[in-house]
């Protein structure tokens, strides 16, 4: 288990970590999300040990590794880390990059190369062994770099918006990889992204952290469908938040774009809907995307590609109650 107790941590006076406790379980796989700037990389640093926290403790196993003041040093954590630019080194062939961290180690010659044959097949290396770096595509490298974490069998990797230099394709591929590998040899996993695809994609548990304050934490499926506040609603998926008269309630709640029933006529019975103007269609190929104004609100709807209503045309929105989600009041700005 891996624990934060009231995490803080001040740059010039400003807490850019703002009393952090999070419990991740041992072998648990999980995302911090949130938009730029909201401590996710500090937070991180911290786990690793290459910052000291100004208040609260972080422990593993009951250990503790941090606290104001005494820090156990990266090394000496059974952590690895990745980093967004790889930070290979460039004379250095594949095999050598994987090795390094082994031969810091002093382990014996035979036993350094047959752990570094085991992982670089797991990751589907073992044809370039002998490449430099700048022989190798991005994917590849960020194999390197995964490689190179985990021939040292860690207890815990931290991934630090480790897909951001590759190109769409890849990244979605690599997203898997990096479950594949997570899933095969089940260390503990905290993978550090702004992009809620990815987090969905990969984690058990997401942390959405805004300012520095965890927002929610929940498994993907509670977070993108139980939003708890207008900005998780919002920055994970995007979601039309509405008033709360437009589905019978008395406060605002969510409802995501593909839960908003877009009708061309109003139904007979059921749930009373909003009478709207498309004002934008957009077509997506699997999916409509819609821009309806409707009670003096903007409401984004997306559909199957078969509803097809023309921008100018009246329609009548319908909002399932199983699927609106009330929301707790939430403080302005802080990102
Ligand atoms: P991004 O997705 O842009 O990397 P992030 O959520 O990882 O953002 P952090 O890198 O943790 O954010 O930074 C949080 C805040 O702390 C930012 O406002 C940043 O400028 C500030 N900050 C980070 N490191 C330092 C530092 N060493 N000295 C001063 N301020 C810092």
């Amino acid at each position: 288990m891996l624990e934060l107790r009231n995490v803080v941590k001040r740059f010039g006076g400003v807490p850019v970590v703002d009393g952090v406790d999070l419990m991740i379980p041992d072998g648990a796989f999980v995302a911090l999300l949130g938009p730029s700037g909201c401590g996710k990389t500090t937070l991180l640093r911290l786990i690793a040990g290459f910052l000291s926290p100004d208040a609260g403790e972080i422990s593993v196993g009951g250990k503790r590794l941090s606290a104001p003041g005494a820090v156990v040093p990266p090394e000496r954590r059974r952590m690895s880390m990745i980093f967004q630019s790889y930070a290979l080194w460039p004379h250095m062939t594949v095999e050598q990059n994987v090795a390094y961290g082994l031969r810091l180690r002093r382990l014996p010659r035979d036993e350094i190369a047959r752990r570094v044959a085991t992982i670089c097949a797991a990751v589907q290396l073992d044809t370039l062994m002998q490449r430099y770096p700048g022989e190798l595509s991005g994917g590849q490298q960020q194999r390197v770099a995964l490689a190179r974490s985990l021939v040292v069998e860690p207890q815990t990797l931290l991934l630090d918006e480790p897909l951001s230099n590759l190109d769409a394709n890849l990244r979605e591929e690599m997203r898997f990889e990096i479950r594949r590998l997570h899933d095969e040899f089940r260390y503990t996993t905290v993978y550090v992204t702004h992009d809620q695809g990815e987090a969905m994609a990969t984690a058990d548990l997401i942390v959405v952290l805004r300012g520095g304050r965890i927002e929610q934490t929940g498994t993907p499926e509670d977070i993108y469908g139980r939003p708890r506040s207008e900005f998780v609603a919002r920055f994970v998926g995007g979601a039309n938040v509405l008033p709360g008269r437009f589905a019978g309630l008395d406060a605002p709640f969510s409802i995501r774009l593909e839960d908003v029933a877009l009708l061309s006529a109003a139904p007979a019975a059921g749930i009373a809907p909003i009478e709207g103007t498309v004002v934008r269609r957009v077509f997506l190929g699997s999916a409509r995307d819609y821009v309806v104004e409707a009670g003096g609100e903007v409401v984004r709807i997306t559909t199957p590609p078969q509803i097809d209503v023309q921008p100018g045309e009246r329609v009548w929105l319908g909002f399932p109650p199983e699927r609106c989600h009330r929301l707790e009041p939430t403080a302005s700005g802080g990102e």
